[in-house]
């Protein structure tokens, strides 16, 4: 089968499930992010700065422009004054940098908060301990100009599907604490952002309602 059929097959079913698909284009044309804009997907999501930038200017402007992975501080200012949502707001550093771009650009930024759950070292974000520390909550929920709208994570790269689902778990958890803690508006700490082309079934099982899928659909 191929990747334009795959694509349509997990969009229509992720439309019906009412969970947002963030079709990952990194290291993709130009072209085949426009094949999949003719089909109606508007959510793309990048990793690298520079790639994003270029392709923000170069593609149609109705695209919504997800920043996915870890972003450097002094990278910030590059895309504040356009993108949709960046998904890895792993520090309070960051997240007051975000803070400050946006004033600047007199924006509301959109972040979501990154735990990290998986074993692995070298995955970044938030110890769930961390992010549930009520002097760190109030003071990210103060920023200004700055919209915290849910949580990310990434579950580990392990053949063991038990473990990703507990990893996936524990994000839930996390995200229904943040979400009762009552530091961010429930209508806007929507969103639970877990899940990729290996794993996203069973995040889509353990509650995601956002999902970044990028080698399985282009
Ligand atoms: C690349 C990437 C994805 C998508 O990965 P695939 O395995 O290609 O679906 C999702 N999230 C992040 C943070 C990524 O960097």
């Amino acid at each position: 089968m191929g990747s334009i059929s795959i694509f349509t097959q997990v969009k229509a079913s992720l439309d019906q499930k009412k969970v947002v698909l963030v079709a990952v284009s990194k290291t993709q044309s130009h072209e085949a992010i426009l094949e999949r804009y003719a089909l109606g997907q508007r959510v793309f999501g990048e990793n690298r700065v520079q790639e994003l930038t270029q392709k923000q200017a170069a593609l149609p402007k109705d695209i919504q422009w997800h920043q996915i992975g870890h972003l450097q501080t002094n990278k910030v200012k590059d895309i504040a004054s356009f993108v949709t949502l960046i998904h890895a707001g792993d520090s309070l550093k960051l997240l007051k940098k975000i803070s400050a771009e946006a004033l600047k650009v007199n924006r509301t930024i959109e972040v979501l908060l990154q735990a990290k759950v998986a074993q692995e070292e070298a995955k970044q974000g938030f110890d769930p301990s961390t992010l549930l520390q009520k002097s760190l909550l109030s003071e990210i929920a103060a920023l200004p100009n700055l919209q915290v709208c849910g949580l990310m994570g990434m579950a580990s790269f392990v053949k063991d599907q038990e473990q990703v689902k507990l990893e996936f778990r524990a994000l839930k958890d996390l995200f229904d604490e943040l979400k009762k803690s009552g530091h961010f508006k429930p209508e806007v700490f929507q969103y639970l952002s877990m899940g990729m082309s290996g794993d996203y079934q069973i995040a889509l099982s353990e509650g995601a309602n956002m999902v970044r899928i990028g080698s399985l659909i282009f």
